[in-house]
């Protein structure tokens, strides 16, 4: 960041008229167009001139549409006599704003180059006004490179609190019951959470059948039915009714097997059947919300059972994720919204998405299961690791915060906690977070992260040290795919076979390498897509494990590509991948 600099709300003044129409002159653009542009901002009440300044000199004006944190327009006032002035003024409206967009005319070949030179990317093409525009978005990499050690003025500064609460090793279910009513009392009380005869809502996290195989419990993959079965038996004598709502992410049509799965039909809902029911929130009815602030996605779909709940009780498991870093309350709400929505969310930019969900769907009380968490390969091919912990609070990003250094890890690494902080919805800070409960020092236990191993093949070449963890976690993943012999000559490995051409893999906003176009380039994610255009691009931030692999296992085409789902659920992912690829 540089230093200096000041953004203040001005207004749309003759100065700034004069220095649009004379911008405008130059690429040029007809002044019909110019003034039409000017009236639409003036008639925008989230339209907003900002003048910049640095060191009391004028640097220029950004004209900010709040609803959208998209810069309209960004102009250099005459006093500003240097280009990178345009970099200190997008530093000073990320310094206050986080992640934004632009949009720029498509014939604007000189703001296209700096803005892809600043970090951001081109990832629409539309008209507007009969004009041919790009949506630019700024690369979630480059924000964080941008604001390190920068707090934004919107960031977080109450205090919050998170009870931590030790259970017996023994973990009996009355000993778990008992530790979670002492977590809810030391954050006050039932009542503070739940009032008589209202819905609530649960959300475990119910990801996958991998934590129950052939009837033996797998710990730290699935949220532990016996914290599911004490929070409903706790709930019962308050609420009006108690739903366990989930959306599942593997295998998504099968929300009501995972119920049957673990039990849920005989040790939930037989508790009361007529106050506790099941809902599978991938096949709920949807209610389509604004995002706040729009930014990537300017509306979510919201399954209605968690629209209309009185309360949502969000119950994640203490475990490691290999590309968000942990899957822990900011990461749990991805299984709250629908397929498709999953899905998009991983095209328009996951970390921002995932935030943006906590703004919708508001859980009143967080519970980590940490019964037995999960480290290394998290969050389905991990290994189990007991803590015999449960820890809860309000604010899921203190809570993040919180079983994160119980885990041993910087919660400023994860992507999506570190963007909800800068944001606002939370602090990270410790002096901002009381603990109730043992000291966190006397129940850390570090747990191994994974190790990402992005090394290539023969004529393979990977380049990605710029990358953050979304797209290396997700290229390991499927490069552990083609790490295994090769059909046409076992004595190598898939990834060691020869090619006629190099393959070249790009990931993260900057590499060193040059691109040959000779060469056969392979471009991943938000952060490549100014490339696109040199080789193949993979869609996404981080692109879907479903799309890298389509992509990498299109190198083999005589060796069958690993399957993400199973028959009826491939070709739905094949049929999203196609509707949000045609979207306009
Ligand atoms: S495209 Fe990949 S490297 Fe870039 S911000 Fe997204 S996940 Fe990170």
């Amino acid at each position: 960041m540089t230093p200096g600099i000041t953004l203040k709300k001005g207004g749309f003044s003759q100065s700034l008229r004069e220095a649009l129409e004379d911008y405008y002159k130059a690429v040029p653009v007809s002044p019909s167009c110019t003034a039409m542009k000017w009236r639409e901002w003036a008639d925008n009440p989230n339209v907003i001139p900002f003048r910049v300044t640095k060191d009391g000199k004028k640097l220029g004006w950004i004209v900010y549409n709040s609803a959208e944190s998209t810069i309209e327009e960004i102009l250099r006032d005459k006093e500003s006599t240097d280009e990178k002035d345009l970099f200190h003024m997008v530093d000073a409206l990320i310094a206050r704003e986080t992640l934004v967009a632009a949009e720029i005319l498509k014939e604007d070949t000189d703001r296209y180059r700096w803005m892809v030179e600043y970090g951001f990317r081109p990832t629409r093409f539309f008209t507007k006004n009969n004009v041919p525009v790009i949506k630019m978005d700024l690369s979630t990499s480059i924000l964080f490179k941008r604001l390190t050690g920068h707090k934004p003025p919107g960031a977080y500064r109450r205090k919050e609190r998170v009870a931590v609460e030790k259970i017996p090793e023994s973990q009996t279910y009355p000993e778990i019951k008992k530790g979670l009513e002492n977590l809810i009392k030391k954050l006050g009380g039932l009542k503070r959470f739940v009032k008589p005869d209202q819905t609530v809502v649960i959300k475990p996290n119910i990801v996958s059948d991998h934590g129950l195989k052939d009837g033996v419990w797998q710990g730290g993959i699935v949220t532990d039915t016996r914290v599911v079965k004490a929070l409903v038996e706790i709930l019962l004598p308050v609420a009006g009714k108690v739903i366990v709502a989930e959306g599942s992410s593997i295998n998504r049509s099968e929300t009501s097997k995972m119920f049957a799965h673990y039990g849920y039909d005989q040790q939930l809902v037989s508790l009361d059947p007529r106050k506790v029911s099941l809902v599978d929130l991938n096949t709920d009815e949807q209610i389509e919300k604004s995002v706040p602030g729009g930014k990537r996605m300017h509306s979510r779909k919201i399954p209605l059972t968690l629209e209309k709940a009185d309360a949502i009780i969000s119950v994640p498991v203490l475990k490691i994720h290999f590309a968000a870093i942990v899957s822990l309350a900011i990461k749990h709400l991805q299984g709250a919204v629908p397929p498709l929505e999953k899905y998009m969310s991983h095209f328009f930019g996951l970390w921002q998405n995932l935030v943006n969900i906590h703004h919708l769907v508001k859980p009143k009380l967080t519970i980590i299961d940490g019964l037995v968490g999960q480290e290394d390969f998290g969050p389905i091919s991990g290994t189990p690791k007991k803590m015999d912990l449960l820890i809860g609070g309000i604010n899921p990003v203190a809570v993040d915060a919180v079983a994160m250094r119980i885990m041993g890890i910087d919660p400023a690494t994860s992507p999506p906690v570190l963007l909800a902080s800068l944001q606002g919805m939370g602090p990270i800070e410790p002096r901002l977070i009381e603990v109730i409960g043992p000291d966190i020092q006397d129940v850390m236990s570090p747990f191994q992260q994974p190790e990402i191993d992005l090394t290539g093949g023969k004529d393979i070449t990977i380049h990605g040290e710029s990358a953050c963890p979304g797209c290396r976690g997700y290229l390991h993943f499927v490069l552990t795919k083609l790490r295994r012999p090769d059909p046409k000559d076992t004595s190598r490995l898939l990834i060691d076979r020869p090619f006629e051409k190099k393959v070249n893999i790009f990931l993260g906003p900057t590499h060193d390498r040059e691109i040959n176009r000779e060469e056969h380039n392979i471009f991943l994610g938000i952060c490549q897509l100014h490339n696109a255009h040199q080789g193949t691009h993979l869609p996404g931030c981080p692109p879907h494990a479903e799309v890298i692999v389509n992509g990498l296992f299109g190198l083999f085409p005589d060796v069958e590509k690993p399957k993400y789902a199973n028959e009826s659920e491939e070709k739905k992912l094949g049929e999203m991948l196609h509707h949000i690829l045609t979207m306009a």
